[in-house]
């Protein structure tokens, strides 16, 4: 990358946080510099406009102090994307340079992660898991960036960084994928044989199969000489006491010799009534990875992998309607796709939108009920690219109060909660509130811009409440 970009790109991570930076301004690709215009690739169309958006005057302001004179950026959508080279896109590559740059490119919505992934080749895939479920084919986001790093880094160290790493969250989020793509990762490393991967239910259907067999020592030499050990759906040892008690002894000794653990769960340890303490202790002891659903630009970035993945070209438009419209279980999102190329094929119809809410239609769910307080709060939070935590904080930087404000605002908008409970909500009083929501008012009737993105929240909270419901 170049190296006034690479400083601009510091200063703008130092503005809107690593989440922000990772998310939007890390899978640009910087092109050129001349004349006093940079050229910058985003992978799609989509991601272009949330860029140019949300960043594209920080970008110029970091880039033209870097320089030390004004510096236009003309932001292009990468030419092999099937998604991006729809419709108008290419037209906006500055300079030809697009064509040229793009064989090589090879971007996907991620390709930090791409990019890191030994697995990559496909030859070095580990037999036995899923083929596609690697760090590759994972779209990450806000929602699952956390555990997407945890895993990478324990796949990377496998025993010495975060051990066990607990990764949890609801259902068809990513957990079983992300688990598997350490164990792929680990085997394409080639420093270890024996890697493990199991759903606790069959680890508990073995166990009793042993016993009754009377074939535990062999059970116990199976598990124990394990590498890696991935224990998927962990919550289905709650009240199992004998399986537990044999997962306590497994765990031990796995981790007393630093052999890489990995546990996913619906539940976080501490809610998964009918563990022992002492093992709910053993899951807190490492490091603990939770997965939300995905946010809406998210949930487009999967839709467009997966579409590249199946080959199944559509327009941009296409993608966000499904992405605003369809679940935010990433597996259902799966299953529209599928059921989109079907009927596609099967009608030989382009796919358009129509196309797609027709084809779709008992998929949509459509719920006029109100979200709650935190959901609006994390909504805003994922907006801004801030933290919930810092949200409900005393912190009073002005991005972050502003923020603050902004969700304030909402709160009171969508829900029918009184001043004073949204203010219990943020550790704060009524009159805090008030003043907020007159604040935030104002400058929506005044500032048309700022009203777009207020709308876009809101847009952005029905579909995901709909989605919830
Ligand atoms: P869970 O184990 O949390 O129920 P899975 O790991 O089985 O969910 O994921 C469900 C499906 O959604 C899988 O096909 C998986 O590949 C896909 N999926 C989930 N999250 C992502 C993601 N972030 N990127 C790409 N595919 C995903
Ligand atoms: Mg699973």
């Amino acid at each position: 990358m170049n190296g006034v970009w690479q400083k601009a790109a510091d200063r703008i991570r130092d503005v809107i946080g690593q989440v922000g930076y990772e998310a939007w301004i890390k899978p640009l690709n910087f092109i050129s510099l001349e004349n006093q215009t940079a050229t910058i690739e985003a992978p799609n169309k989509f991601f272009r406009d949330i860029v140019v958006e949300r960043y594209l005057l920080l970008m110029s302001n970091s880039l033209s102090q870097e320089v030390g004179e004004p510096v236009e950026i003309k932001l292009a959508v990468c030419a092999r994307s099937p998604l991006g080279a729809n419709g108008s896109t290419n037209g906006h590559s500055a300079n030809g340079h697009s064509n040229g740059h793009a064989a090589g490119a090879l971007k996907n919505p991620r390709p930090a992660s791409a990019l890191a992934d030994p697995a990559d080749a496909r030859k070095t895939l580990h037999p036995q898991l899923i083929p596609r479920y690697t760090f590759a084919e994972f779209v990450v986001g806000s929602s699952n960036q956390f555990a997407h790093a945890a895993a990478l880094a324990a796949a990377n160290q496998p025993g010495e960084k975060y051990n066990p790493l607990f990764i949890y969250g609801g259902v068809g989020l990513g957990k079983t994928h992300l688990a598997t793509a350490i164990g792929h990762h680990i085997w394409a490393a080639g420093n270890y044989q024996r890697i493990l991967f199991m759903p606790a239910e069959v680890f508990m259907n073995e166990l009793i199969g042993s016993l009754r067999r009377d074939r535990m020592a062999e059970f116990k030499e199976r598990f124990r000489r394990a590498d890696v050990l991935i224990l998927d759906d962990v919550q289905f040892l709650a009240g199992r006491e004998r399986t537990q008690e044999e997962f306590f002894h497994t765990f031990n000794s796995l981790h007393a010799e630093r052999h890489q653990i990995v546990l996913t769960s619906d539940k976080a340890p501490r809610d998964i009534n009918g563990l022992e303490e002492r093992l709910r202790n053993r899951f807190e002891s490492g490091l603990i990875a939770d997965i939300a659903p995905p946010d809406l630009e998210t949930r487009v970035a999967i839709v467009q992998k997966k579409a590249d993945l199946e080959h199944l070209v559509f327009p941009a438009e296409v993608a966000l309607w499904i992405a605003q419209n369809v679940s935010s279980n990433v597996r259902e999102i799966e299953g529209s796709l599928t059921r989109l190329s079907a009927l596609a094929s099967i009608s030989r119809k382009p796919i358009t939108v129509d196309f797609a809410r027709e084809a779709l239609r008992d998929m949509i769910r459509t719920n006029d009920s109100k979200p709650d307080i935190e959901t609006i709060q994390r909504a805003v939070g994922d907006f801004f690219h801030i933290r919930l935590a810092d949200l409900k904080s005393k912190k009073r930087t002005q991005h972050i109060a502003f923020c603050r404000q902004v969700a304030m605002y909402l709160c009171r908008k969508l829900t029918n909660a009184s001043f004073p409970s949204i203010g219990d909500a943020f550790g704060r009083d009524h009159s805090t509130v008030i003043h907020a929501y007159n604040l935030i008012h104002a400058r929506i009737t005044s500032d048309s811009a700022f009203r777009f993105s207020i709308e876009k929240i809101e847009r952005g909270l029905k579909t995901q409440h709909a989605n919830a419901a």
